[in-house]
């Protein structure tokens, strides 16, 4: 028997191998949390709207609102997924459905939870082990390509900090990181957009203490 994740022998009887386990379950346990991170990103991004901000230049840029953490929020999103595989192994299992309800970030939370609950169950004898491993492991990607800054081979020029205003008005300070090859920069918090013609209002309106932040490509 091999693992039906990632195909390694497995030692026993069994359906995942102790890797694919442990990431299922690290995976599932953090989902909630990127659910919630992504949802602090779109309310920046939302309270901003309509501020009046100190630097003009980058005001005017377009603000294209992250459309993964929108789509990743939505029904049919990370809740419907979880809850689809919930569903589906309660069933398997010979369970009645799974009662759902309530906000979104609870429907996962419990989703999630449901499924960590049988996780020896589904690595011992669930013929959907691999598939749900793969699922899982496909969302999370989505979640933290939004959530967290791109993997160091593919790491964007960091330009700076975010100026944007928001909420309060005091600026956003996400990393502002311009991928290979694109001509528009943007913050991985807010999602504002940087476009060229943007940088230098960009770079006099850095607070004094830029240099802190690891990367420093922009020096
Ligand atoms: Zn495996
Ligand atoms: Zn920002």
């Amino acid at each position: 028997m091999n693992c039906l994740a990632c195909t390694h022998p497995l030692d026993g009887p069994g359906r995942l191998c102790p890797g694919c386990t442990r990431g299922l379950d690290e995976r599932l346990a953090d989902l909630p949390r990127q659910y919630l991170l992504l949802g602090l990103a779109e309310n920046l991004q939302r309270r901003r709207t309509g501020d009046r901000g100190p630097v003009a230049v980058v005001r005017d840029a377009p603000m294209p609102l992250s459309e993964a953490a929108l789509t990743l929020r939505a029904e049919g999103g990370i809740v419907t997924v979880l809850e689809g595989w919930r569903r589906q192994m309660q069933a398997a299992r010979g369970w009645g459905v799974p009662a759902e309800g309530g906000p979104y970030a609870r429907r996962v939370r419990d989703a999630a939870r449901g499924l960590r609950m049988s996780l020896e169950w589904i690595a011992a004898e669930w013929d959907d082990a691999g598939e749900l491993a793969h699922g899982v492991q496909g969302l999370a990607a989505r979640c933290r390509a939004v959530t967290e800054p791109a993997d160091p081979a593919q790491r964007a020029r960091l330009l700076g900090y975010c100026v944007a205003p928001y909420g309060d008005g005091s600026p956003c300070g996400g990393e502002v990181r311009l991928s290979h090859g694109e001509k528009v920069a943007g913050c991985r918090w807010c999602g504002c957009a940087y476009p060229s013609a943007t940088w230098l209002g960009l770079h006099t309106a850095q607070p004094e203490h830029t240099g802190a932040a690891g990367a420093g490509a922009a020096a």
